[in-house]
């Protein structure tokens, strides 16, 4: 049994298929608790039972299927993607870890196989946060993570989390009963597609994700002097717009000396912001990412360091407040080398890429060892109607997963996990 046997053209077929659920005209858009997300739920779950799987929908709206193994009482592998896409985003997104899980299933099934343990396939509600501007709000819950204040979160319209659920069936109140148990899990793998461009230069069609990398969001304020743009001559201004622009000089050119970080202005705004004046303060964002949170953290204070004296030297005044911060989750080891010896399995490279982007698999961490499969995407574009992965890498992924969840399901493996467990060393 290996991972060729895969049903390519159902995939695609079914990649197509939840395309079509979707708002408006322009790429997907399928909100979470929407018309859109009911529709897709519908097929998956025709789609789990026609794997072979017991499907049910937990007290979030994750919905799960699950393929009994061999070992009666063994803990599950689950693997898993989300189901909600941002507002104008990509078929594969998300869908692509979904359809791939039930493929593999469907594949076993076929081939009359059954693992030692049981594997579950789960398609998360509401990843991207689209919504609620709340993200993982599926794999939070599973892993015991959401709050309670979360249910208030409200969407555009000023509809609640918690209201959005009622409509569709579920009992807000419950949900702390979507938490699973971690001795009832043996592990989380996740296929999703790169949204960068690591894999295509190294023209690859996937590669094992390392771990997902650890982030600082900052709001900073530089502050001058506003004054008559016709008036003041150059050399006694307090210009804080020409100020910020160093400062974004200086962000590039600090991340860029340290290969793990990236670090990103990505927003400024302007006061007073017309064209006859000369600007008095300037609020922006920087966004900070690592692998390595000592990293992360050296190149925030140089940054804040070096924007302090290139405000000294204007005579302006620099503030940073950080108001987001969260470690770096590598992947588990185990997971990782189940991975590469599925890409060495089909003569790949293996390719150990960090992921910059926040996944389910960061939430599920905190339940069990995780891992990830990336799978290629053109011009490493998502988040936009334009996402495509071709055919054949869909094909190598998803062989890649199956040969993966095969060895991580395997007897033997299985052991290693429980003996661990019961040693209380599984923590990821
Ligand atoms: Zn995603």
């Amino acid at each position: 049994m290996s991972g060729d046997k895969i049903n390519l053209e159902r995939m695609m077929h079914r990649l197509n298929q939840l395309a079509l659920c979707s708002r408006g005209s322009r790429g997907i858009t399928r909100l979470s608790f929407s018309r859109e997300s009911e529709c897709a739920n519908r097929l998956v779950r025709d789609w789990m039972r026609e794997a072979g799987m017991v499907v049910r929908m937990d007290p979030l709206g994750n919905v799960i299927g699950r393929y009994e193994g061999r070992r009666p009482g063994a803990p599950a592998f689950l693997i898993g993607s989300h189901l909600d896409s941002v507002i104008e985003g990509g078929k594969y997104d998300g869908a692509l870890g979904v359809v791939a899980g039930i493929e593999i299933v469907q594949t076993l099934r076929e081939r009359g196989l059954r693992p030692d343990l049981p594997i579950e396939v789960i398609a998360f509600c509401d990843e991207e946060g689209a919504r609620f501007h709340t993200t993982l709000l599926g794999s939070r819950a599973m892993a015991g993570m959401l709050r309670e204040e979360d249910l208030c979160a409200r969407d555009s319209d000023g509809i609640t989390l918690a209201e959005a659920m009622r409509s569709f069936g579920l009992d807000p109140s419950r949900y702390t009963d979507a938490v699973r148990d971690p001795q009832s899990v043996a592990g989380y793998l996740e296929l999703h597609i790169e949204q960068g461009p690591v894999l295509e230069r190294e023209d690859q069609a996937c590669g094992a994700v390392s771990g997902i990398a650890g982030a600082a969001r900052c709001r900073f304020r530089v502050e001058g002097r506003a004054s008559h743009a016709g008036t003041v001559p150059m050399s006694l201004r307090r210009d804080a717009l020409a100020g910020a622009a160093e400062i974004v000089l200086a962000v590039e050119r600090i991340a860029g000396r340290m290969p793990s970080v990236v670090a990103t202005v990505g927003q400024l705004r302007v006061f007073p912001g017309t064209s006859n004046v000369i600007p008095g303060a300037v609020e922006g964002t920087l966004d900070v990412r690592s692998m390595e949170d000592e990293q992360r953290q050296a190149a925030l204070k140089e940054i804040c360091e070096e924007a302090e004296r290139i405000s000294r030297r204007r005579g302006l005044s620099f503030t940073c407040r950080t108001v987001m911060e969260a470690a770096a989750t590598p992947c588990s080891a185990r997971l990782v080398q189940a991975v590469e010896e599925a890409l060495a399995k089909r003569g790949l490279k293996p390719l150990r890429i960090p992921s910059g982007a926040g996944h389910d698999a960061l939430a599920m961490a905190s339940l069990t060892e995780v891992g990830m499969i990336f799978v290629r995407c053109r011009n490493g574009i998502s988040h936009h109607p334009d996402e495509y992965v071709a055919p054949e890498d869909v094909g190598t992924g998803t062989a890649v997963l199956l040969d993966a969840v095969l060895e991580l399901t395997a007897a033997e493996t299985a052991e290693k996990f429980l003996n661990k467990a019961v040693k209380g060393a599984n923590t990821p």
